[in-house]
């Protein structure tokens, strides 16, 4: 007997059956993103490198001291990265955040030591006042999904941003990195003393927040900060 329709509008409200990188139709099995996107995403596979030969941490040097710069993908305008991303931040689709911080979760789990040696999983947050009007922040659930496949904990609120007062557009590079650096803080550092926190987010472009992040965390005490987001744009 066919499923009510009532019933069948909440399975697809719940399981989109659109996937969310190309829009074509998932097949049965299928949650979020096809089987054919999955293969063709850009991954970086960073952490198969050795950190010395791992351009994203070459641009961390001199700047803050990160054991593990991971990247799931590579942030390319106009594909399939881009879509999903648009998916998870405007389009009230958190979910996709958590699938892939499960698939990369595993990879990490299998490629890195992160699985025993990190011990708390940190989102970069949102303003108060974007969280309030998006209803979610994005890198929650990629935190989430990451806590979840690699076993570790995670922590939504262990940082905050604190309110800044001018302007961000008029300022030059150097002045807006000051300000990003300005506006974090570790809500109870005795969270963080002593451990490896992974700082993650969903898109790395200049690095500045997440450079910003990895300042705090360590300066609130921290043993080892690594950092990881969904995908990174070429400088
Ligand atoms: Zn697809």
């Amino acid at each position: 007997m066919p499923l009510p329709s009532v019933v069948d509008d909440f399975i697809t409200l719940l399981f989109p059956r659109q996937c969310l990188g190309c829009s074509g139709v998932l097949a049965r099995g299928e949650a979020f993103i096809c089987t054919d996107c999955r293969a063709q995403l850009p991954y970086t596979d960073y952490h198969r490198l050795p950190e010395a030969e791992n351009p994203l941490a070459r641009r961390f040097w001199g700047k803050v001291p990160v054991q593990h710069a991971l990247s799931y993908l590579r942030f390319l305008r106009r594909g399939r990265v881009q879509h999903l991303l648009h998916q998870l931040k405007y389009q009230n689709q958190p979910e996709v955040g958590r699938v892939l911080g499960h698939w990369y979760g595993h990879e990490l789990a299998q490629h890195t030591s992160l699985s025993t040696d990190l011990d708390l999983i940190v989102p970069v947050p949102l303003h108060p006042r974007k969280l309030a009007k998006r209803g979610y922040n994005q890198s929650d659930s990629f935190a989430e999904g990451l806590a979840e496949s690699l076993q570790r904990p995670w922590q939504a609120e262990a940082l905050r941003r604190v309110e800044h007062t001018s302007s961000q557009t008029r300022k030059n590079r150097m002045q807006r990195w000051e300000n990003v650096a300005e506006v974090f803080e570790v809500v109870n550092p005795a969270e963080v003393t002593g451990k490896h926190v992974l700082v993650v987010d969903d898109v790395l472009t200049t690095g500045a927040t997440l450079e910003a992040c990895a300042l705090v965390v360590l300066a609130a005490g921290a043993r080892t900060v690594s950092i990881a987001t969904i995908a990174c744009a070429d400088r």
